[in-house]
């Protein structure tokens, strides 16, 4: 019977739920429990994907072809245990069911309100599509005391009564500052917050206490008195040095045993914790470095890349090599600077994108790879950017374009409105932009004897799409003809996932994202294969 942990945060928001919900599913998980973990939004889209990166980050995509949060992302990338669907809600999502339903006359009459069908749906959400768990994570976004979370933590206070407290346990992740004037450590702030979630009927079993120096033990001692917590469960959380050391981190602090014990379980077998260890004394030991040059309009947000910056590093791990993320606002990248600017990356990725503006700067930065032989990674949007490069400058179709950028121009990127997914056809539309375009898992089949078969050492690959648009295949011989070639085609052989250049010792292009199924544990291989190229550039 699965056993639920529902973490909330409090203080401030971006103390790291995401990751220290993640870590504790690796403990758990290395254990030899079996873990889901899943993500509860507040906000009132129906999900992520409509929204800008610079407003909430990355935009997460699971293998069933859902938009996710990019919590979703530290999940996976810690357990190794892949996200559905059915792991990320939001309030958006939970009003429009209801809402549906409500049309429907589904609710025989009755007055629809936040207690109970709100709540309801929210538990429904929380113990749906589970199996054989033993445990299931869920992580509460937001801050505690926010009117917009304040159904969730409604729902868990419910669900708790439901299944019983033996079933249930509530973990609050709050922020304990250092006052540097005073040379203090404050509790106040952490006492405030579980004051605020005691009135909302929630009494934390656990306090993590995120803090920037260790917590003497007169403060963890006042934290367990006014927060009615017991010693051994206020957790410190002090700032690691690279994210990979978190769950190490969070051994050491006993967070996996203090759950375990107030489940009454024993470990069913030793945690390892060897790889964690191996790939942080990696990180923070490796001097060489290596410049990668990201050219994209989201560059000057931290996690809008989110996937694709630890994909990245993963690579740099697989090769004892730092990776130094030269991060390029694509609108500001002259073509007249292009050489000075590039001149000391030693490998250039041009990520997933939307709309016209940067294309120029993108397109010329993709000229200066495929004519200087920098090691190429174009990724979705980035792939088609290169196809139209090529199409323009060898093939020398001057109107050459996107319909989605340039409805005039000769589209070379362009709707496809059918495609086949298991036998089905999926209508492709842009008449509305939530949740309408390829998503997910779909297959590639890889060219023999091509650069990408030798990388994925495979003839048939999966990996995840989010895109509405693709290469215009009835070119195809033309671009072959010049050099460019469709190493990877989906398996009707209608749609160009793959694109490379013969005479070039590393230009890719993919029409899926990659990056989302790296892991520091198993780097991706077109990640580490980029890396390695870069590295002898
Ligand atoms: N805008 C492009 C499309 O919809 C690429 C999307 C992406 O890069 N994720 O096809």
């Amino acid at each position: 019977m699965a056993r639920y942990i529902f973490v909330t945060g409090g203080v401030v928001s971006s103390l790291g739920k995401g990751l220290s919900s993640a870590s504790l599913a690796y403990l758990l998980k290395s254990q030899g429990y079996k873990v889901r973990i899943r993500k509860m939004d507040p906000y009132l889209n129906v999900d992520p994907g409509t929204m800008s990166p610079f407003q909430h980050g990355e935009v997460f995509v699971t293998n069933d072809g859902a938009e996710t949060d990019l919590d979703l992302g530290h999940y996976e990338r810690f357990t190794n245990i892949a996200a559905k669907k059915s792991d990320n809600i939001t309030t958006g999502k939970i009003y429009s069911d209801i809402i549906k339903k409500e049309r429907k006359g589904k609710y025989l009459g009755k007055t629809v309100q936040v207690i109970p069908h709100v709540t309801d749906r929210i538990r429904e959400f929380i113990k749906g599509d589970i199996t054989n768990e033993d445990f299931v994570i869920c992580e509460i976004g937001g801050t505690v005391g926010d009117i917009e979370s304040l159904p969730f933590v409604e729902a868990i206070r419910q669900f708790s009564n439901e299944v019983g407290r033996g079933r249930s346990l509530f973990i609050h992740l709050t922020f304990v500052p250092f006052l540097k004037s005073s040379d203090e450590i404050k509790t106040k702030p952490t006492q405030h917050s579980v004051k605020e979630l005691r009135s909302l009927g929630i009494q934390p079993d656990i306090i993590i206490c995120r803090s920037q120096k260790n917590i003497p033990l007169d403060q963890r001692k006042k934290i367990s008195l006014f927060c009615n917590v017991s010693i051994e469960n206020v957790i410190e959380t002090v700032d690691v040095r690279t994210i990979y050391e978190a769950p190490i981190s969070f051994y050491n602090e006993k967070l996996d045993k203090q759950v375990l014990k107030y489940f009454r379980l024993k470990p069913r077998k030793k945690v390892n914790l060897l790889p964690w260890k191996k790939i942080t004394k990696t990180v923070l030991n490796t001097k060489k470095t290596v410049n990668i040059a990201i050219i994209g309009k989201y560059v000057n947000l931290k996690d809008a890349y989110k996937s694709l910056d630890e994909a990245l590093i993963h690579g740099g791990i697989r090769n004892n090599i730092k990776v130094n993320l030269v991060r390029i606002e694509s609108d500001k990248l002259k073509t007249n600077q292009i050489n000075k600017v590039l001149k000391d990356v030693s490998g250039i990725l041009i990520p997933g994108g939307f709309g016209k503006r940067g294309t120029e700067g993108k397109i010329s930065a993709i000229t200066y790879a495929r004519k200087n032989k920098v090691p190429f990674l174009g990724i979705c949007f980035g792939m088609q950017m290169a196809v139209i490069e090529f199409a323009k400058n060898i093939l020398k179709i001057k109107n050459a374009g996107s319909s989605e950028l340039d409805k005039k121009c000769y589209p070379i990127i362009g709707l496809i409105n059918e495609w086949n997914k298991n036998g089905r056809l999926i209508k492709g539309t842009n008449k509305e932009l939530g949740g309408t375009m390829r998503l997910g898992l779909y297959e590639a089949k890889l060219r023999h004897n091509s650069l990408i078969e030798k990388i994925y050492n495979s003839k048939s690959i999966f990996e995840r799409h989010r895109h509405r648009y693709e290469v215009n295949n009835n070119l195809k011989s033309r671009f072959e003809n010049k050099g460019m070639i469709f190493s990877g085609m989906s398996p009707d052989g209608k749609l160009p996932e793959i694109v490379e250049i013969k005479n070039h010792p590393w230009f890719i292009g993919v029409q899926y994202h990659p990056e989302f199924k790296s892991r520091p544990l198993s780097p991706h291989p077109l990640f580490s294969s980029f890396i390695k190229a870069a590295k002898i550039y």
